[in-house]
């Protein structure tokens, strides 16, 4: 008889475990309360992406006249159309998905479960209607949506959680985000190139403040952003927002969570703006779940405990994807890994998630890509660290496309020349990166990349260049 399989979240984490339990010749029930895709498709990667292509088009045809492109001087973004074209790529994606799961023979169910009881879900239709499912294992990946803070609550029109800011539709003269995360940071370009005037207050001392972001990538996009005239305050944070008519006025003060504050944080100062959007983090999907009924216990902030095997503390019950917070790593690859370890840890395998080497890719202007140690985790950890950087404007491809701003870093083991971590930032950098990650994968060392021939003219050249600085023996430096 075969294994029932009940997955309850259909976005990358979710439908992937649902295809690969299908592959496995388990009987899969998928059951999704909103749209099949998740926060990636619906409301993350995909939407945002969608926009920053826009955003990037716009850039680009300013800077028409160089490349010998007249009639170009000012184009602008219709707000309407853009939406149009977002739609019309979810909706792409959306029916790949569905057709995927059918063609998997998935029992695919639009509805909100709940877990009464050990072996068991309830799945309510949005007519009210509830069927009930039986599982031998059950794979949570309900995911998260986006935290507010208590003083600053979404309102849906002018203070925005991410969602709402990627239904826009118009573009706001003055704009305000708070948290210079991955997302603030995306948000922060793109509405920029769309025309808004930016602010972007982050409580801490940098823009990206993840240890696994390289400081130098935090400091080029800190200039990036002064060059684009985006109004970057670090150290401070928006302490009330209060409705004056049509715009909202605003007061900045120091950050209680910075470590030094300079004179110029500790300053108290207001301002004006059409819209704020809040990214400062997300909430757990953990809540009437019923979690209790079976004894999955959560971290104090609702994330549901998971081991390296991804296990919850219920028998056969396994948790993958943001769920997990941000112990983890949230984002949407490592939930559809997770999802696939899981499903083969169903089948009786003893599979472990490995979170050391996982790429990160970041859509700024420019790209980040990072993958493995920054060069600080590396001196931490390591005695004989070696970092070594190459500039894109050395790259012959990167002054073709007049994007040359940006760095490649590989952060090495100077005795062995293991590489430790990669950090590009610069054009392509996201893509860039599935090298960097097949070589840390392998254990390759620097030396490997230094005999792997790169193709020419292209972006990729910059790493070969960084891993021949990395053996003393530059070619072009
Ligand atoms: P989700 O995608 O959140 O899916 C969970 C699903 O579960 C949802 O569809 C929800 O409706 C459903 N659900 C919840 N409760 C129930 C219930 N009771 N019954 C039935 N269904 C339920 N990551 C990247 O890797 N790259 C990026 O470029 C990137 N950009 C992002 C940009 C933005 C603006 C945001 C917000 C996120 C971005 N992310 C990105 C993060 C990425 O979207 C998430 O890490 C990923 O979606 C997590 O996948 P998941 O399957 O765990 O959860």
């Amino acid at each position: 008889m075969s294994k029932k399989i009940a997955i309850i979240g259909a976005g990358p984490g979710g439908y992937v475990a649902a295809i690969r339990a299908a592959q496995m010749g388990a009987e899969v029930t998928l059951v999704e309360k909103s749209n099949v895709g998740g926060t990636c498709l619906n409301h993350g990667c995909i939407p945002s992406k969608v926009l920053k292509r826009t955003a990037d088009l716009l850039e680009e045809m300013k800077k028409a006249g160089e490349f010998g492109i007249e009639n170009c001087q000012t184009p602008r973004c219709n707000m309407g159309s853009l939406l149009q074209r977002k739609e019309k790529v979810i909706s792409a994606q959306a029916g790949g998905i569905l057709s995927l799961l059918k063609k998997h023979g998935v029992n695919y169910i639009t509805g909100s479960a709940y877990i009464p009881e050990a072996n068991r879900l309830e799945v309510t239709a949005t007519d009210g209607s509830i069927t009930s499912h039986l599982w031998d294992k059950l794979i949570l990946a309900t995911g998260s949506r986006p935290a507010t803070i208590p003083s600053l609550p979404f309102d849906g029109q002018t203070i925005l959680s991410s969602d709402d800011a990627l239904d826009l539709e118009t573009i706001p003269e003055s704009l305000t985000i708070v948290g210079a995360g991955v997302i603030g940071c995306e948000f922060a370009f793109i509405w920029n190139s769309l025309g808004s005037k930016v602010t972007l207050v982050e409580a801490l001392d940098r823009p990206l403040p993840l240890p696994s972001v390289d400081e130098g990538c935090s400091k080029l996009i800190s200039r990036e952003m002064k060059k684009s005239k985006i109004n970057l305050q670090v150290n401070r944070t928006v302490q009330s927002a209060t409705k004056e008519g049509e715009k909202l006025s605003l007061s900045f003060g120091p950050s209680p969570f910075a470590a030094k504050l300079t004179e110029k944080d500790l300053q108290i100062t207001t301002g004006q703006t059409d819209i704020l959007i809040v990214c400062i983090g997300r909430k757990a999907n953990s809540d009437g779940l019923g979690l209790e009924n079976i004894g999955i216990e959560t971290d104090g902030a609702g994330w549901v405990k998971a081991d390296a095997m991804l296990r919850t503390s219920a028998k056969d019950v396994y948790a993958i994807g943001d769920l997990l917070g941000p112990t983890k790593v949230m984002l949407a690859h490592v939930a559809s890994t997770e999802g696939e370890i899981a499903v083969e840890n169903c089948f009786g395998a003893e599979k472990s998630m490995q979170y050391e080497q996982i790429p990160g890719a970041i859509f700024t202007s420019p790209e980040i890509g990072t993958i493995g140690l920054s060069e600080k985790e590396a001196r931490e950890k390591y005695d004989n660290v070696r970092a070594d950087s190459v500039l894109f404007r050395t790259s012959g491809k990167a002054q073709v496309l007049g994007e040359i701003a940006g760095q490649a870093k590989i952060v090495s083991d100077a005795d062995t020349g293991k590489i430790l971590g990669v950090h590009i930032a610069g054009p392509h950098a996201t893509d860039l990166l599935g090298e960097a990650a097949l070589a840390m994968h392998m254990g390759a060392g620097v030396g490997d990349i230094a005999k792997t021939i790169h193709a020419h003219p292209t972006l990729a050249e910059v790493l070969l260049e960084t891993s021949f600085k990395a053996l003393d023996m530059p070619l072009h430096g």
